[in-house]
């Protein structure tokens, strides 16, 4: 249900406050999300981060905007070139391994496919040319070491995203590695001139033998894909700093233009309260879930659950309820296949409203989707309550499932359809009555016909074999 009415409010990181979503151009949404560093396997944190883009990206759709999403993916920096040269692999060939882990992984997730994945070391050229602007507007300059670093003195508005003040810089100091502090804000590498760490990796360009700086990159990419000012920009808030405020400095200090219109930080994961990390225990990778033979849409259940802005923390005992409340949608959906009630009362009607109201409101209020959630349960509650009183028809039942079809398209949780399984007692009759007819016993292959019917499977012989199917209740 699209509403022509309805205003989506964001929480934009750049005004610290919600504001309405006006797209630059109506109907048509343009957003960037940082991709993973192909250099290991994506953990739940970055998963969190994917999730809470793809729920935003289902709910633009939802209200009828068609979205050109931008997705880099990071093959080129610090932790690729260290990683290849540990496992004595060319760099393409180690970071192809883990970008197509990666798409494994988003898929298990159910997270929709980016319009496009664009690979930094597919577009040197365009970082080239995008740092020759910079040096031309004297906003960078070529350090004693070879590399071009960017001058954050020379971007007066530096600082602006992360709400840094720019006197606690130390200007003019430089860092060269791809990630540091907010206390070590200083001008940052845009190119790194060529260093025996680098091996094998290194791009001969105008800008000397090199490889481009990690902040490049996005700002780079996201221009030519979605143009110099675009829509939303999305990352988790580990990322805002330094790595989004070095993209705003570059696109804008380079274009004049405003860069991105709505800022987007999703909070950080902890896993049974505490800060992930490898020396705790408590360091998941999805495989590692996957492998414990937990479900993957439960996970993504639980990853989408609580609001983006929120510190959300991770427990074994609350993927436990999201695999629950997945059954419960599943489970409404089959019994409402099977609805023949009376009907007619108004009182789903009225349940359908609202459910879709509050729903649509809380999912509109940034995204709110704990409130949208409880509305939506309370909605599974009451329409198990009018089944349990035969108070619901077929057509009525067929436009509850409708809606939570609907909701899903949303949410992305429920299992697909599977072939229904039949009971073996079930197949064995089956059988029993191929064979009848084959010996031309018709009574035996009769009797079996209807024992069949007596557990509601109706059976058709086809020219392609025999075929089933439930009888309609
Ligand atoms: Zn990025």
């Amino acid at each position: 249900m699209s509403s022509a009415t309805s205003v989506i409010k964001l929480f934009n990181t750049l005004t610290r406050q919600e504001e309405e979503f006006q797209p630059i151009e109506a109907g048509r949404v343009r957003m960037y999300t940082c991709g993973p560093t192909v250099y290991d396997y994506a953990h739940i944190g970055n998963f969190r981060a994917f999730v809470f883009e793809d729920l935003l990206k289902r709910w633009l759709e939802h209200r009828g905007f068609q979205v050109t999403h931008v997705m880099n993916l990071t093959d080129v920096d610090d932790k690729t070139i260290k990683g290849s040269q540990q496992q004595g692999k060319p760099l393409r060939e180690y970071t192809d391994f883990y970008a197509q882990a990666f798409f494994e992984d988003i898929k298990a997730l159910n997270v929709k496919a980016a319009t496009i994945y664009p690979r930094a070391t597919d577009h040197i050229p365009e970082m080239v040319s995008l740092i020759k602007t910079l040096l031309q507007k004297g906003v960078a300059y070529r350090g004693e070491d070879g590399s071009v670093y960017f001058a954050i003195s020379k971007f007066s508005e530096y600082g602006k995203l992360s709400h840094l003040r720019v006197q606690e810089l130390k200007v003019g100091a430089r860092v060269s590695q791809d990630e540091y502090a907010k206390e070590e804000a200083q001008d940052f590498a845009l190119w790194k001139a060529w260093s025996c760490e680098d091996g094998n990796v290194f791009w001969e360009t105008e800008l000397g033998k090199g490889r481009p700086g990690w902040h490049i990159e996005c700002s780079a990419m996201s221009m030519k894909y979605l143009g110099e000012t675009f829509d939303i920009h999305c990352g988790g808030v580990d990322n805002m700093f330094p790595h989004h405020e070095n993209e705003v400095a570059q696109s804008e200090a380079a274009t004049g233009k405003p860069f991105v219109r709505y800022w987007m930080h999703n909070e950080h994961l902890l896993v049974e309260g505490k800060k992930m990390a490898k020396r705790l225990g408590n360091f998941y990778t999805l495989r590692d879930l996957l492998t414990k033979g937990l479900d993957p849409l439960a996970i993504r259940y639980l990853l989408l659950s609580t609001h983006y802005r929120q510190q959300f923390n991770f427990t074994f005992e609350a993927l436990e309820a999201g695999k629950k409340a997945i059954e419960r949608l599943a489970n409404l959906q089959r019994r409402l296949l099977e609805a023949n009630g009376k009907g007619g009362s108004g009182e789903l009607d009225r349940l359908l409203t609202t459910v879709q109201r509050c729903f649509g409101d809380a999912m509109d209020d940034d995204l709110n989707v704990s409130v949208a959630l409880a509305s939506l349960f309370d909605f599974v509650r009451d329409v198990n309550n009018l089944l349990d009183e035969s108070a619901i028809s077929h057509e009525e039942a067929t436009k509850v499932v409708a809606q939570i079809a609907d909701f899903d398209k949303v949410l992305g949780v429920m299992p697909k359809p599977k072939e229904e399984i039949l009971p073996a007692e079930a197949e064995v009759l089956i059988k029993k009555r191929e064979d009848a007819r084959k010996a031309r016993d018709w009574k035996t292959a009769d009797a079996a016909r209807a024992q069949l019917k007596a557990m509601g499977i109706m059976v058709e012989d086809t020219a392609q074999g025999v075929r089933w199917k439930r009888e309609k209740a």
